[in-house]
């Protein structure tokens, strides 16, 4: 998950913006991968769901956090992915282009469904594993 890291020492404390892994709770820097979960539309009439979108380091951090999720949203949702750095250029692209300057892309409406259990409890430890 994009978080906000408090940082003390000098040459003054900060809050620093960084992608923590939501399987063992620790930075992920270069390689990681963006994964979260979509319901599953069969016409356009239907409303759009999908859960946060969370991070995670590849390998058994990646692989818990989509078991963790698949157990949380159950039939009728699938998961997506996708390389964290891809994700932060697309992510950076549509925080300085608005929706509106694509002529002939339509966005849809999202819910946004919250799992039921606090990711940080539930997902499996996967921290042993780098
Ligand atoms: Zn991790």
């Amino acid at each position: 998950m994009i978080e906000v890291v408090p940082r003390s020492g000098p040459p003054e404390a900060m809050n620093c913006p960084a992608v923590i892994c939501d399987a063992c709770r620790r930075q992920v820097v270069g390689k990681g991968n963006i994964i979260w979960a979509i319901k599953v539309v069969r016409s356009d009439e239907e409303t759009r769901q999908q859960s946060p979108v969370y991070a995670a380091h590849k390998g058994a951090c990646d692989r818990g956090l989509e078991a963790w999720l698949k157990k949380q949203y159950g039939p009728g949702w699938i998961t997506l992915w996708e390389e964290m750095g891809t994700y932060l250029r697309q992510l950076l692209h549509n925080a300085e282009h608005s929706f509106e300057e694509d002529a002939e892309g339509e966005y849809h409406r999202l819910v946004i469904k919250q799992p039921g259990n606090d990711p940080h409890i539930e997902i499996p430890d996967g921290s042993a594993t780098h």
